[in-house]
This record gives C-alpha cells, sequence and structure tokens, in this order.
C-alpha cells in the first residue's frame, strides 16, 4: 500500500526536499504550507498534493486535517518540518515576546498539527512522526566545545527545540503504536541561516528521509542525525 506522508512548511529548504526524496521513494505526499500561491507552486513542481497549513492556526490545521481525511481517509507519516529561528537579537534584550513567537510556532505548532492528525495516523496500520529537531536543542551538543552548536547562543530557537524533543519522547512514551522520533538535521544551507549551513539540503534531509521510511520498525522515542544518535 502507498505510504501517505504529509510535511509542513514543505514550500522551501528542508521540507521542499523531504518532498521531493519522498515523492522519489513513492509516497504519495500532501505538501503543507502556509502560503497557497508558493505552496501550491511547489506542490505541483514536486509532483505532490498541496494543502494549505499554518501551523499557528487552529482553523487552518483543522481544516487540513480534514481535507486529508476526506482525500486519503488516512496518514501513515507526519513530518513536523515547519520552524523558525525568531528575532535575531542579544541574550540580554530578547523579550518573552522574542521567545513566545519562536515556541508558538516550533512547540505549540507542532503540537496542534499532531493533536489534529492524530485520528488520521490512528487508521495506518504503520503510523510514524518525524519532529524536525536540532543540535541547538540539545544540552549535550550546546555544551560541547568542539560543536559549532556551543559557539552559537540564544533563548527562543534552543529551548524550542529542547521542548520538541522532550515533546518527542512523551509521545512515544503515550503512543508506542505510533513512531515518534525527533531528527537533527545538521547545519544546512537554507533560508533559515541565511544559507551559511555548511550541508546540501540532501545532506540536510538524510535523518528526516530515513525515519520517514523505516516502515515496519520498533524504533520509537529516538532522537538522530544523519552519522547515528545525537546526545541529550
Ligand atoms: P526554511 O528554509 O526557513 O523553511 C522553513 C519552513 O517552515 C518554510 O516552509 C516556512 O514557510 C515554514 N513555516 C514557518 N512558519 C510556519 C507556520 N507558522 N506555518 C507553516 N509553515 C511555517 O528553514 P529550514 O532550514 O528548511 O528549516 C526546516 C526545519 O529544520 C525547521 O524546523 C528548522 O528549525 C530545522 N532545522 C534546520 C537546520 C538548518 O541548518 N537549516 C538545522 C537544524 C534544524 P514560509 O516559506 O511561509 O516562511
Amino acid at each position: 500500500m502507498t505510504t501517505t506522508t504529509l510535511i509542513t512548511g514543505a514550500n522551501k529548504g528542508l521540507g521542499h526536499e523531504t518532498a521531493r526524496r519522498l515523492v522519489a521513494a513513492g509516497h504519495d505526499v500532501w505538501a503543507a504550507a502556509r502560503d497557497a500561491e508558493r505552496g501550491s507552486a511547489a506542490a505541483e513542481e514536486l509532483g505532490a498534493r498541496f494543502v494549505q497549513l499554518d501551523v499557528t492556526d487552529d482553523a487552518s490545521v483543522a481544516a487540513a486535517a480534514e481535507r486529508v481525511a476526506a482525500e486519503s481517509g488516512r496518514l501513515d507519516v507526519l513530518v513536523n518540518n515547519a520552524g523558525i529561528v525568531g528575532r535575531r537579537v542579544a541574550v540580554p534584550d530578547t523579550t518573552a515576546a522574542d521567545v513566545g513567537a519562536v515556541l508558538e510556532t516550533n512547540v505549540l505548532g507542532v503540537v496542534r498539527v499532531t493533536q489534529a492528525i492524530l485520528p488520521l495516523l490512528e487508521r495506518s496500520d504503520d503510523p510514524a512522526v518525524v519532529n524536525v529537531s536540532s543540535g541547538m536543542g540539545s544540552f549535550a551538543v550546546t555544551n560541547d566545545p568542539e560543536r559549532l552548536e556551543s559557539t552559537i547562543v540564544g533563548l527562543g530557537y534552543p529551548a524550542s527545540k529542547a521542548a520538541l524533543t522532550m515533546l518527542t519522547t512523551q509521545y512515544a512514551k503515550a503512543l508506542p503504536h505510533i513512531r515518534f522520533n525527533a531528527v537533527d538535521p545538521g547545519y544546512t544551507a537554507t533560508d533559515l541561516n541565511g544559507h551559511s549551513g555548511t550541508q546540501s539540503v540532501e545532506e540536510g534531509t538524510d535523518a528526516i528521509v530515513r525515519m520517514a521510511r523505516i516502515g515496519g520498525s520498533r524504533l520509537t522515542g529516538t532522537f538522530v542525525d544523519r552519522a547515528g544518535v545525537v546526545p541529550w
């Protein structure tokens, strides 16, 4: 049976490349994006189906879930990819509103989408959720002087990704029949970092694609990158 997959933030960057690779792997892909014009253009180019989905908007998320239910009947893989870095500002000048905006998208957005999609995942024989976290959310990586992530200091983004990784392991414990795994793409050239990332989007999507394609595996509650396990 064809694997039906929804990817948030699929109009560009890692989400777009994930969609391209999963379409090539034979998945029936819903390329979700908040902007209808850019999203539908990307979906058409990818050979995917477009659905409008703003992860910060309850009504948009509910409508997207209804549309997928009506047209696909179920979902096998959800890739929670949409994310933002937020306003680039020094730590002492960072406000609660700055942090809140990042948490709204990167953390609450994932809960909003996951909760709305869960009934569709429950209809799959082999459901999986891939949460696109970051080494910036790892206590170990951000405190390892050998890692670039230890030199980047901020509040909202690292806190949001640490929370997302924790959400992943808690979902995995609560719902053992669904695979929930967090991935760190690694530092990848996209709009998120002004294309300063050192990896290509293909390298950056290796772990996402792997976790989206481990059908039948019991691997859940893990945090991995393209090289293997990421320390918490
Ligand atoms: P990107 O090129 O900036 O793409 C981000 C995507 O998220 C865009 O499609 C964007 O849509 C979408 N998005 C943002 N807010 C949204 C919302 N409210 N609703 C729906 N979609 C929304 O960045 P990227 O590098 O591909 O990032 C993808 C994921 O990888 C993020 O979660 C990021 O934190 C994570 N990550 C990236 C790196 C890296 O080095 N690039 C490293 C570790 C983790 P618009 O085009 O409409 O803004």
